[in-house]
């Protein structure tokens, strides 16, 4: 990746800023499009001067095709990241997630782009049954999210059968760590927790707290961007990136607990719709094809987002 040009779509929010920093660290060219709907400049502040900054929409061809233009790698993050909000806004969440995917492809194939790499959900598989989730299994939709995910996958196949533009799509499951922003409306759990457990108010549990997640460290997620960009078998793969192992959130509190040294006692609030019980990962497609190994286990992902929480 040293010396290539990459575009990075989203690069301004919580996990494209960690895979733009290390690409820049790597020495690639990179280029961020954001439209700053969630993303933040102080979130690539430290890198100025380092990439270039395309401030736009991309869903919008004429912000798009420049962004392209010449490109080596073009790693398509930007969307609207939240269940809740698609659910609110389901039209703007096609634009972002799907009409965004077909732009890009679009503008890849006409300008020789190597390889595509399409950041998607473990939202996909839906409510299934608990059993770890493979790639194969069938995709069930519960949000207009999960929908215009699986969408956006499905036009990568499309492009890459028809266009001859290879692509691969990782199903991220539920990602943490430094800069993931506790103050949305939408905010995820680890963020959410953390931040409410810091100001000495209770966390608020949606449902009984039993329900799991595959919780992965953002730096396991660069390593399989980057793996998914670089490794020739990977083209037309699809991927779940996630740890392989499940935790529950009345388990998150227990080890939030033990960190912080102090007591909690959650709130309990009704389940939200289109939330998922249980999601848990088979990671062993990432493991053969990729070389995907995650590296940052859970319980020292933890400890890094508790530090840097504290620290801001
Ligand atoms: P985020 O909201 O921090 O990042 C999304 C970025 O995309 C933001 O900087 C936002 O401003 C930008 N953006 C949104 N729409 C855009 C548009 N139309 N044009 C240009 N920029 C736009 O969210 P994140 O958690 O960093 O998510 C990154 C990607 O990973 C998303 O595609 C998301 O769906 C996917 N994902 C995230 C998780 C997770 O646990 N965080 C899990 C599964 C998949």
């Amino acid at each position: 990746l040293k010396n290539s040009t990459c575009l990075i779509t989203g690069g301004a929010g919580f996990i494209g800023s960690h895979l733009t920093t290390r690409l820049v660290e790597l020495g690639a060219n990179v280029r961020v499009l954001d439209n700053f709907s969630t993303g933040f400049h102080a979130n690539l502040e430290p890198l100025k001067g380092r990439f270039s900054l395309i401030e736009g929409d991309a869903s919008k061809e004429a912000d798009v095709r420049p962004a392209v233009d010449g490109c080596d790698y073009v790693f398509h993050l930007a969307a609207m990241a939240s269940v809740p909000r698609s659910i609110a806004e389901p039209v703007l969440c096609n634009d972002w997630v799907a009409s965004s995917t077909v732009q890009l492809l679009t503008a890849s194939a006409a300008s020789g782009v190597r390889r595509f790499v399409l950041a998607s959900t473990s939202a996909a598989y839906g409510d299934s049954s608990f059993v770890s989730k493979r790639e194969t299994d069938p995709l069930i939709p519960l949000s207009p999210y999960a929908a215009a995910k699986i969408a956006a996958e499905q036009y990568c196949h499309a492009f890459s059968r028809s266009c001859g533009i290879e692509t691969a799509a990782l199903r991220y499951f539920n990602v943490f760590g430094p800069r993931q922003d506790p103050q949305s409306e939408y905010s995820a759990v680890i963020p959410r927790f953390v931040s409410m457990i810091l100001s000495g108010e209770r966390p608020i549990v949606y449902g009984d707290g039993g329900q799991s997640r595959d919780f992965v460290y953002v730096d396991n997620v660069v390593d399989a961007n980057l793996l998914a960009a670089t490794v020739p078998e990977a083209s037309g793969g699809v991927f779940n990136v996630a740890c392989g192992s499940s935790t529950t959130l009345l388990e998150l509190l227990g080890w939030l607990r033990e960190m912080l040294g102090k007591e909690i006692t959650p709130i309990h609030e009704p389940p939200r719709a289109g939330d998922v019980r249980d999601s848990l990962a088979d990671i062993t497609q990432a493991r053969q094809v990729l070389g995907y190994e995650p590296r940052v286990s859970v319980a020292e992902g933890l400890r890094r987002s508790v530090e840097y929480y504290r620290s801001i």
